[in-house]
Parts: structure tokens; sequence; C-alpha cells
């Protein structure tokens, strides 16, 4: 039942904060954070100063709202803690450092055991990194990917990277730390070829927002040109492709390369089936790494 506040007894409010700009929150998360018992915040300093910025939005009561820290280390612990205060009837309001709590931050977990003891769980939506980059990217597709972070290592990104290569009419997002955007962006090259369009969406809503476009070939450059551009938050968008016509590929051409497919490795049957058929490399590789996605 709704106390006087606006919040409900033994409710769990999923919070979405600013990433980066302070007054990029809404009336009703203010209210909300205003209202709560306890506020389980990824780092406790963000959320005071969060909180200190919008003082004159916040009631008296907030003033002595428990902080609790709940973090990727302690995020079992807080929810047992968090699970305990909503039985007694306590409502808690989850935010995380920026953006959208759960959203390759920590929250899932404790939202999953909050729902699995049938506590309602309400989400009080706000700022997210992916979504205003793909607001402002100007990239046209019906689909966009959120991959969120890729594994910190070329070999194991670069296998990520690959596994995206027919995704097509579909805009891949990825979130990238500043001290490994270089090593990302060279395996993007090298997986998808210095064709492919990459856009920079960086420090969003903050005084240095930068967003830039340019092909994969170039984008190395334009990172290396001004120090200045490593530093910050990073959202990296591909431009979408289309999916190459399969009916232009001949029966013949399909045929002998699913033959040599069973015996052969991709990138050999490949090349022998356009050897064989006359039929361009291209498509027929096109056509393989459909395949070998969908399992076929
Ligand atoms: N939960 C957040 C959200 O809803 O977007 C994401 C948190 S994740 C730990 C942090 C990553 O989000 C950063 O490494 C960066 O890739 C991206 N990010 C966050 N704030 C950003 C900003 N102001 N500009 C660009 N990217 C940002």
């Amino acid at each position: 039942m709704p106390t006087a506040a606006g919040v409900s007894k033994g409710t769990l409010y999923v919070v979405g904060t600013p990433i980066g700009n302070l007054r990029d929150i809404s009336l009703r998360a203010l209210e909300v954070l205003s209202a709560v018992d306890c506020i389980a915040a990824e780092h406790v300093q963000s959320a005071q100063k969060l909180l200190a910025a919008h003082a004159v939005h916040i009631t008296a009561h907030s003033i002595h709202t428990r902080i609790m820290p709940l973090h990727q280390h302690n995020e079992g612990n807080a929810t047992e803690k968090i699970v305990e205060l909503l039985v007694s009837g306590k409502s808690v309001a989850l935010i995380s450092d920026a953006g959208t709590p759960a959203i390759s931050d920590p929250g899932a977990l404790l939202v999953q055991q909050v729902r699995a003891r049938n506590f309602p769980v309400v989400p009080i939506p706000g700022a997210n990194a992916a979504l205003c980059a793909l607001s402002a990217a100007g990239l046209i597709a019906p689909h966009f990917f959120f991959y969120g972070f890729l594994p910190a290592k070329s070999g194991e990104r670069q296998r990520k990277l690959a596994s995206l290569k027919t995704l097509y009419a579909c805009i891949p997002v990825f979130y990238e730390a500043p001290h490994r955007v270089l090593e990302c962006v060279a395996d993007m090259v090298a997986v998808f070829g210095p064709t492919r369009e990459i856009t920079f969406a960086r420090e969003l809503t903050k005084i240095f927002e930068t967003i830039h476009t340019s092909i994969l070939g170039e984008s190395l450059d334009w990172l290396r040109a001004d120090e200045n551009r490593l530093r910050g938050e990073f959202v990296l968008l591909l431009a979408p492709v289309e999916e190459p016509d399969q009916e232009d590929i001949s029966p013949q051409a399909v045929h002998t390369l699913a033959i040599l497919q069973r015996d052969l490795p991709l990138k050999q049957a490949v090349q022998l089936a356009a050897e064989i058929t006359g039929e361009s490399r291209k498509k027929l590789y096109a056509r393989a790494l459909l395949e070998q996605r969908a399992g076929m």
C-alpha cells in the first residue's frame, strides 16, 4: 500500500540515475529516493553526491535515509539484507553508480531474488549510456544488439566479435573502458575490415561529450590524433550491414559448398567451392557463415 510519500511498503524500486550530468534524473526518481527507507547503492559516496546535488528536491525524511553498499563483490550478502528489510515492510531503492542498475552493473541478482520471493519490483526509468548513444548516432536499422563489455583479452574478444559478423540489419552496441578502447577498436578492424563504420559516443552528457563517426580503417588514427580522445567513457556502435542476397547464389554452388564444408575448414571450403562453381567467394563466405551460425 502506498505511503504518504508515494512509495509502497515491502517494495524494491530500481531507479535509473544520470550517466554524467547530474540533472538527468526524473522527478519520480527523486521522489522515490526521498521517500524510501533504504537506498542500496553501488558506491555510497556517489549516492551521497547525487542526493546532495538535489537537496532541494529531497524531503527531510531522506536526510536519515540509510544508504547501504551493493556492488559486484557483496551482492549476495546485500541481497539477503535487503530481502529482510522488505520482509519487515521497508521500502528499498536500488541505484548504481551511473545509469540503469543491472545493465552492465550489479542489481540483476537482487531483482531476481526479490521477485522470486514475490515482493514487488518497480522500475523507475532513467539514463542509460547505450540508449543515449543510439539516440544520437543517427544509425538506421530495425534492430540493435546490446553487447556491453567485450572480453579483456584480444583472442577471446576477436572470437566474440567474429560471432557478430552475421548480425544483419542490426547495430551492435558495446561498452568499453578508456584504457582498452584502442586495442578493442584494433580488433574490430581486424574482424570487420576497414570499410565498416563505427561511431564513438564518448563522455555523453558531460562537458567533453563527443560523438564521432568514421570508417574503422580511419578510426585508430582519429583516436590517436588527440590524447584527450582516449579519455573518459565510451559507447561504441557499429553501423548495420545488409544481409547478402542469398537467392543469387546458384543451387549448385550451395550444394558444393555444403559437401566441402563437411570435411574442410570454412575458408578452404569457400575457396574451393568458388573455384569449382565460379561463384563469388564473398557470397559463398557469407552463406557459409550464415549456415555455421545457424548450426547447419
Ligand atoms: N548501468 C550503466 C548504463 O545504464 O548505461 C552502465 C554502467 S557500465 C559499468 C559503465 C560503462 O557504460 C562505461 O564503461 C561506458 O562504456 C558506458 N558509459 C557510462 N556512462 C557513459 C557516458 N557518460 N558516456 C559514454 N559511455 C558511458
